[in-house]
This record gives C-alpha cells, sequence and structure tokens, in this order.
C-alpha cells in the first residue's frame, strides 16, 4: 500500500529522515513507534501529503506521491486533539466532510449514521460537540476521517491525551474498527505498549531512522540491537565472551550462565563498539517454588531486590558466579509467599530464551 525507498527529509540543516525504506502492506495495522523527536509525524505527514520530502521516492497504491496534492491522496489523518466545531452537534461535524458531497441529503445523513454507529456513538448524533468527553470525542474525530473512505487512514497519537482506562479501552475499540472497516491503519505513537499490543507490525525509529520493522513478537524476543531491546520492554544485558564461532553456532561464556552453545537465530546482528552481552527479558527465569523442577537448567541465586505489583512481583537476584544482579518477573499465584530479600531461591532458565548481542 505504502513504500518507502530511501526517503530524506530536510528542515533547513536539520536531517529529520534519514533514508528511510520500508513497505506498509494493504490492510495491516502499522504503527510508527519511537522516542519524542525521532521523526514520527514527519514521516506519516509525507504519506498524507502534508509534507515535501527531500529526496526518495514514496509510494502510494502503486503510484508516485510526487507533487500529488493532500486532497488529491486517498488517506486521511486523525490528529493527537481534534480540531471540531464545539457549537456544531456531533452528526454536523462528522458530516462536515461531506459538504461537498454530490448525493442526495438522506443519503450523506445515513452515511454518517453508519459511521457513528461504526465508532460506538450510535444516538449521539443530536448531541452538542462541546458536551463530549475526551474519548467520545476521539470517535467523533475517527468517525469524520472514515466517513469520507480513504484506503488509508493515519492516525497521529490519537489517544496519549486520554486517562489511562480510557485509552486501553479505545486501543480494543480501534483494533475492532480497523478489523470491521478492513483498511490500512498507520499509527504513530511513542508508547511502546501500546504499539506491541495494536500493531500487526511496527517500524521502531531513532532519530531519522528505522532501526527496526517486524511484527511485535519478533521485535520483543528478537531485537536487533540493545537500543530497541531497551525501548521496548524491559531487557537483562550480563557481559559475555565469545569464545568460537563455527557455521550456525556460537560458543559464549558468560556470567552465571556459564559455557553455552548459541544458534545464529539468537545472535542479535549489528556488531557494536560495546562488548558482547548475553541478553534476556525478566519472564525467561523463573523462581522454582517448592519441588519445582527446572524444565532445562538451574541456578542457586539470591534475591536482592524485591517490588510487589499484586499481580506481579519483580526480583533483582544474582545467580551464583554474577557480579551483577538481574530481573525477574514472576506471576503471583495464590497461596505462594513473595519472597524476602535475602531468600536464597533456584532459577530455572533455559539457553533458548538468551540471545547474543555483539
Ligand atoms: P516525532 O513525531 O517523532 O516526535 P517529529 O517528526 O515531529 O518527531 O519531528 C522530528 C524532528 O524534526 C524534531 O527534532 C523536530 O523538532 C523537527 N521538526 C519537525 N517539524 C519541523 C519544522 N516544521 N521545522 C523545523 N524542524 C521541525
Ligand atoms: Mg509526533
Amino acid at each position: 500500500m505504502i513504500e518507502f525507498r530511501d526517503v530524506h527529509k530536510y528542515y533547513g540543516d536539520y536531517h529529520a529522515l534519514r533514508g528511510i525504506n520500508g513497505t506498509i502492506r494493504e490492510g495491516e495495522f502499522f504503527s510508527l513507534l519511537g522516542p519524542s523527536g525521532c521523526g514520527k509525524t514527519t514521516l506519516l505527514r509525507t504519506i498524507a501529503g502534508f509534507e515535501d520530502i527531500s529526496s526518495g521516492v514514496v509510494l502510494l497504491d502503486g503510484k508516485d506521491t510526487a507533487g500529488v496534492p493532500a486532497n488529491k491522496r486517498p488517506t486521511n489523518m486523525v490528529f493527537q486533539s481534534y480540531a471540531f466545531f464545539p457549537h456544531l452537534t456531533v452528526e454536523e461535524n462528522v458530516g462536515f466532510g461531506l459538504r461537498k458531497d454530490p448525493r442526495p441529503a438522506t443519503e450523506k445523513a445515513k452515511a454518517v449514521a453508519e459511521a457513528l454507529e461504526m465508532v460506538g456513538l450510535k444516538g449521539y448524533g443530536k448531541r452538542a460537540a462541546h458536551a463530549l468527553s475526551g474519548g467520545q470525542r476521539q470517535r467523533v474525530a475517527l468517525a469524520r476521517a472514515l466517513i469520507l473512505k480513504p484506503k488509508v487512514l493515519l492516525l497521529d497519537e490519537p489517544l496519549s491525551a486520554l486517562d489511562k482506562k480510557m485509552r486501553e479501552q479505545m486501543q480494543v475499540e480501534l483494533i475492532r474498527l480497523q478489523r470491521q472497516v478492513g483498511i490500512t491503519f498507520i499509527l504513530v505513537t511513542h508508547d511502546q505498549e501500546e504499539a506491541l499490543v495494536m500493531s500487526d507490525r511496527i517500524a521502531v525509529m531513532f532519530e531519522g531512522e528505522i532501526a527496526q520493522l517486524a511484527d511485535p513478537e519478533t521485535l520483543y524476543r528478537r531485537p536487533n540491537s540493545r537500543k530497541v531491546a531497551n525501548f521496548i520492554g524491559t531487557m537483562n544485558f550480563m557481559p559475555a565472551k565469545i569464545i568460537s564461532e563455527s557455521g550456525d553456532t556460537v560458543e559464549v561464556e558468560s556470567q552465571g550462565f556459564g559455557k553455552l552453545t548459541l544458534t545464529a537465530g539468537q545472535c542479535m546482528g549489528i556488531p557494536s563498539a560495546e562488548a558482547p552481552a548475553i541478553g534476556f527479558r525478566p519472564e525467561t527465569l523463573t523462581i522454582l517454588f517448592d519441588g519445582q523442577q527446572p524444565q532445562d537448567r538451574d541456578s542457586m541465586a539470591t534475591v536482592e531486590e524485591v517490588v510487589y505489583y499484586g499481580d506481579m512481583t519483580y526480583y533483582d537476584v544474582k545467580l551464583d558466579g554474577m557480579d551483577q544482579s538481574v530481573r525477574i518477573s514472576m506471576r503471583n499465584v495464590f497461596g505462594r509467599p513473595v519472597l524476602d530479600i535475602g531468600t536464597r531461591a533456584r532459577v530455572a532458565w533455559s539457553p533458548g530464551a538468551l540471545v547474543l548481542f555483539r
């Protein structure tokens, strides 16, 4: 649906997009994820036609977008804070985009009603727009964008102004809506959890570049760099020494884990200036409770810190032989004690869940 070929954008001297390549497929829920200022909005605006690019190509539905104005593109955008008309009703706001539509008024009214139903605002048409809550306003914004039947819906941090509960509810509704209408959604967000929950695929951006473009599971399990690993969830790093490499396997030695044989699939490309490290997520290590047997390997450890979250407990533990502690997350189970600092515990782990950052 959209293809970027070596897209660069300068604002004066400032190099905002630095060689963007990638494809967004028809009908997918795609997210641009990255810290504030990395170029997400700029990239989204190049799709909409609100921003010229300095070099490269943006293809939309197979056609070069160069010189095509925003109002001639099959895209529509929903903004973080929705500029709506407070003195109009909800249906007047939604129908505003149809004012130049030659269809008879009854058909337009039907389209407005359909759009309102789609976003869960059936029956709200006659209400005054200024009386709506934040979440309802974002629904009006969505209805107003969808009524124009775009092929691509562009969403620039549409949920970031909502409180946590409302945001989570709207995330689920947006997923449902995207499945229902079947068009391509492109979401800009700086919230990694939001991107993981909602997206078919995610482009992780830093400083005007795409660092990794993949599905959520790949990004989480196989981040291609320490930077991506740190931006998405929590990743433990343990210094490691590469002993030997041959064909498809790498022999590594690391504190606490000893000698390991890892496959090429566990080795994260991009060699860096930093020393090699073993990486693993907090949930890949498990504290064994009375009598539980490890599936694979196990090591003795000392609990150094305990953070209780109700449904989860985070433990910082030092496996015997480690100089630094690592974070483990455990789901709390009824009847099982939360361990105290200083407790000696048996920790199960599996070499298959470890990755190597070169
Ligand atoms: P994000 O959406 O990821 O937070 P933006 O795409 O808005 O980032 O901005 C990327 C960088 O480009 C930022 O450093 C921002 O200050 C700069 N920038 C954005 N728009 C302009 C502009 N119109 N003129 C100059 N610099 C801009
Ligand atoms: Mg932005």
